[in-house]
C-alpha cells in the first residue's frame, strides 16, 4: 500500500480505517483458499450513513450484492428493507426475520410460480416492464402493487445496468393503464442509474428524464405515490467518491427539486452498502514472463473471473491490491486468475503496478470487494471451489 493510496482513501471515504479490523484478522489467519472476510459492523455503519442522507426514503438493500445471511440479519435488526430478485432471495430474507411487507420483488423477469410464492408469503410490491409480466402478476398476485421500471439511456456508471431492463417512456404509460385494467395497483416508477455511479451529479440527466415521465403519468390521471430510485451508490475503488451521506443527500435534493413531494421513495443500494465491508485474502500462484524481453510480468492469483472477481470483466471495476512487499520498487503486471480459460485475465489493457519482488506464495489482499464477489463466483469451474466467506 503506497502512501498516496492511503491519502486518497482517507479523502474518498472517511471511515475507511474501520477496515483495519478485517486486515488484522487476515494478518492473524492462514487460509487454504481465497477467502472473503466480511465485517457486518461496516455494513451497519454504511446503512446509517446512507440513511442519514436519504432522509425519509425507505432503504431496500439489493440482496444480490451480497446474500450472506449475517449481512441480511444485521440489516433486518437495523430496520432495513430488501429488494429481492427470486424466491431464493425472498426465503433468505424471511429466514433472517424480515417482514414480508419490507420486501419488494424487484426483478422484472420473474417465474410465475415465484410470484405466487411471494404473494402467499405476504409480499405486495412487484416490478414490471412488460405486458406479459403484468399478466403474470395479475394472475399470481391479484391486486398487488406494481411499479414500472423505466429504461434509462446514457449512463456514466462504471457498471451500467441500462439496456436489459426497463421500458421506454411511451410504453410506460400504457403499462400503467394495463396494470389498472388487470385490477393491479400501479403505484409508480423505478429506474437504475447504473451501478458505481461515482458522483451524485451524474444522476441529473436520468432524473430529468424520469421526472418528465412522472409528470406525463400524473397528467394522464395516474395517482403515483412511489418513486423507486434503484441503486448506483458507489464504493471506493481508488478513484475519489463522495461520502455516502453527502452523496445520498445530494440525490434526494435533486429529486425534491424535480418531483416535489413524493409520498414514498425507495432506494436500493447494493454495492454502496457492502463493498467496503469485505476484503479478499488471495495468494500469488505464479509470477512469470512470456519471453526474455517481455515488458510485463504475468501474475497469476488463486482467484479470478470465475471464482469471485467477475466484475473485472472489461476491466470495469479496478480493485486495489495490497501485498506485504508494498514499498518495494514496482513494475507493470498483467493480472490473471488460475483457471484454464484464457478470458480469465483480470487486468491487461491497464496493467497493475506490483512490487518487482512479488513471488509465488505471497499473500495479496483485494480491498473493498464485499459486493458482487461471493454472489458471482461459480460453483466449481475447473475444480476451484466457490469463494469462501468468513464473517468477523
Ligand atoms: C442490482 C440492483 C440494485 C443494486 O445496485 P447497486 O448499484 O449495487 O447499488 C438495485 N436495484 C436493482 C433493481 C438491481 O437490480
Amino acid at each position: 500500500m503506497t502512501m498516496t493510496a492511503y491519502v486518497t482513501d482517507f479523502v474518498g471515504r472517511i471511515a475507511q480505517p474501520c477496515a483495519t479490523r478485517i486486515e488484522q484478522f487476515i494478518a492473524d489467519t492462514s487460509f487454504d483458499r481465497p477467502t472473503l472476510v466480511l465485517d457486518t459492523d461496516i455494513v451497519a455503519r454504511n446503512f446509517a450513513a446512507l440513511r442519514a442522507g436519504l432522509g425519509h426514503a425507505d432503504i431496500h438493500y439489493a440482496v444480490k450484492a451480497n446474500p450472506e445471511p449475517r449481512i441480511i440479519g444485521t440489516l433486518v435488526r437495523l430496520g432495513c428493507h430488501f429488494d429481492a430478485a427470486s424466491r431464493g432471495e425472498i426465503e433468505l430474507c424471511l429466514r433472517q426475520g424480515a417482514d414480508p411487507s419490507a420486501i419488494s420483488f424487484g426483478n422484472t423477469v420473474k417465474r410465475a410460480s415465484d410470484i405466487a410464492f411471494a404473494h402467499r408469503a405476504g409480499i405486495t410490491l412487484f416490478a414490471a416492464d412488460a405486458e406479459e409480466e403484468l399478466e403474470k402478476i395479475a394472475t399470481n398476485a391479484p391486486g398487488a402493487q406494481v411499479y414500472i421500471r423505466l429504461i434509462v439511456g446514457a449512463t456514466e456508471a462504471d457498471w451500467p445496468l441500462s439496456r436489459k431492463f426497463g421500458c421506454a417512456p411511451d410504453k410506460a404509460l400504457e403499462l400503467l393503464a394495463l396494470a389498472r385494467d388487470l385490477s393491479l395497483d400501479p403505484v409508480g416508477f423505478s429506474f437504475h442509474v447504473g451501478s458505481q455511479t461515482r458522483h451524485a451529479s451524474m444522476w441529473a440527466g436520468t432524473l430529468d428524464r424520469v421526472a418528465d415521465v412522472w409528470r406525463d403519468a400524473r397528467a394522464a390521471g395516474f395517482d403515483l405515490t412511489l418513486l423507486n430510485i434503484g441503486g448506483g451508490f458507489p464504493a471506493f475503488y481508488g478513484e475519489e467518491v463522495q461520502h455516502p451521506t453527502l452523496y445520498a443527500a445530494s440525490v434526494m435534493d435533486q429529486i425534491a427539486r424535480r418531483f416535489g413531494d413524493v409520498p414514498r421513495i425507495m432506494a436500493e443500494p447494493g454495492r454502496g452498502m457492502v463493498a467496503d465491508a469485505g476484503m479478499i485474502a488471495a495468494e500469488v500462484l505464479l509470477v512469470s514472463r512470456k519471453s526474455h524481453d517481455d515488458m510485463h510480468r504475468w501474475v497469476y492469483l488463486d482467484i479470478g473471473k470465475f471464482s469471485g472477481l467477475a466484475e473485472t470483466m472489461d476491466e470495469a471495476i479496478r480493485y486495489q491490491l495490497v501485498t506485504d512487499r508494498d514499498g518495494d520498487e514496482t513494475g507493470p503486471c498483467i493480472l490473471a486468475g488460475p483457471s484454464c480459460d484464457s478470458v480469465d485475465v483480470l487486468y491487461e489493457k491497464r496493467p497493475v503496478a506490483l512490487p518487482v519482488t512479488l513471488r509465488a506464495g505471497d499473500r495479496v489482499l483485494i480491498r473493498n470487494c464485499g459486493a458482487y464477489t461471493s454472489s458471482y463466483s461459480s460453483v466449481g469451474f475447473n475444480g476451484f471451489p466457490p469463494l469462501d466467506v468468513v464473517v468477523i
